[in-house]
């Protein structure tokens, strides 16, 4: 028996990607351990999709090196978008790893461990988990290569995972106590073109929904070019599948949006959101915007601030452009906007965002909302709703894995907090 650790950081992704991987060394006999300190094999499990988010990574790994001169016998296993096709390069910067795997590819963790006789012992399943919210990656990769992003060569070109294959997952996952899945995928809405029958996530949506016992279904990440009609039907027809999209914008200027080859106009996107909204008055919205991308003028960026006071999204995911060696903006464009300058207009659109979500919120206050109990923090059980608003409340009964009836008493651009209704 060892005691692993794996460290994560970036997106769903590689937080399902994490479990996953957890809950196989679990199912052959291993143990998790608290910190690097304490364990015999660590995974990391990387993300180089912005600079800050590769600086800790790169902080890891020396930190790491000098936990494995004092424990020689120290395992360090590293996966993630830090690890494309050439390893070498890899290898020779960090000659204290010993192993470098793809993101998602197990077998070659299985068939090198076992190779070299590390620590798999037998075969089992990769998909045991205690909570009752489980991540299914159902498309690794991306066709798309927008000007800034890293992903596609990292994480390869579009690979769906058959449609059998997911449902018999889910089953499996709904045995174990699983009352909800968020099918994942860097663009969900290209699921499926790669497969024998050409199935859509709509198809996959159909399917999943007639699974007894499973009481919620989400998908993330969309791409708003992407987005089909027949989706968003199947989204307003089916109970089962959460009032919420994670629907990235990247800009509120067009020419800032053809420069990152988004594939989309604003109007565009603005018409997408019209008919989703249409159809589905109660959805929630989150979106992705980036700024300070090469070039991009205080016009430009205000474009994207009236952008965010007309969608009036529920939550926004703010970046500041960083270049990642390799991709086209790298390649063609100079990341020419000061860092400062970067970081005010993050914090703009942070501070509008606040203001349009502590309104948005505040219209719960008072309202019943269903929230499925994912945990307990600092004496409070939390959750999340079908529009994916984060919820506490306090009670003495034991609401794990439960859909609780919550009442709205306060709210925050951030969450909400109420009591049990019985
Ligand atoms: S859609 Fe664009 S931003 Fe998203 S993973 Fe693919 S290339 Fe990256």
């Amino acid at each position: 028996m060892l005691r692993y650790f794996i460290w994560t950081i970036g997106c769903q992704m590689n937080k399902a990607e994490s479990q996953q991987i957890a809950g196989y060394l679990d199912s052959v006999g291993h143990q998790s351990a608290t910190s690097f300190s304490n364990a015999d094999l660590v995974i990391l499990n990387t993300c180089v999709v912005r600079q800050s988010a590769e600086n800790k990574v790169l902080g890891t790994l020396g930190l790491l090196k000098g936990l494995k001169n004092k424990h020689p016998n120290l395992q360090i296993l590293v996966t993630g978008c830090l690890v494309d096709s050439d390893t070498q390069e890899l290898k020779r910067r960090f000659p204290h790893v010993d192993l470098l795997f793809k993101p998602g590819d197990y077998h070659e963790l299985i068939a090198r461990s076992k190779r070299r006789g590390v620590f798999i012992e037998q075969e089992a399943s990769l998909s045991t988990t205690p909570s009752p919210c489980a991540f299914i990656p159902i498309i690794q990769g991306c066709d798309n290569f927008c000007s800034y992003c890293i992903v596609p060569y990292r994480r390869g070109r579009e690979v769906s995972h058959p449609l059998g294959e997911i449902v018999c997952e889910v089953e499996e996952l709904i045995r174990r106590g699983i009352k909800e899945v968020t099918l994942l995928g860097q663009n969900v809405d290209s699921y499926g073109h790669d497969l024998p029958e050409h199935p859509d996530l709509a198809d996959l949506l159909n399917e999943l929904s007639s699974i007894d016992d499973l009481a919620r279904i989400r998908f993330l990440t969309n791409h708003p070019k992407d987005v089909s009609l027949k989706l968003i039907d199947t989204l307003a027809s089916l109970n089962k599948v959460c009032e919420h999209l994670e629907l990235p914008v990247q800009a509120g200027d067009d020419d800032i949006l053809r420069d990152m080859r988004r594939g989309y106009t604003l109007e565009q996107y603005r018409e997408l959101v019209h008919t989703i909204r249409r159809q589905i008055p109660q959805i929630s919205l989150s979106t992705d915007i980036i700024v300070g991308f090469p070039g991009e003028t205080e016009e430009q960026f205000e474009h994207s601030l009236s952008l965010v006071k007309e969608m009036r999204f529920d939550v926004i995911h703010v970046a500041a452009y960083s270049p990642r060696p390799g991709t086209i903006a790298w390649r063609e464009y100079q990341d020419n906007i000061p860092s400062e300058v970067k970081k005010e207009r993050l914090h703009k659109i942070e501070e509008l965002q606040a203001a349009i979500a502590s309104e948005i919120n505040s219209q719960l206050h008072g309202k019943d909302v269903e929230v499925l109990v994912e945990g307990r923090k600092k004496e409070k059980w939390f959750g999340r709703t079908r529009s994916n608003k984060l919820v506490f409340f306090e009670d003495d009964d034991d609401w794990l894995g439960q859909l609780a009836k919550i009442q709205i008493e306060k709210t925050s651009p951030w969450s909400l907090g109420g009591k049990v209704k019985k």
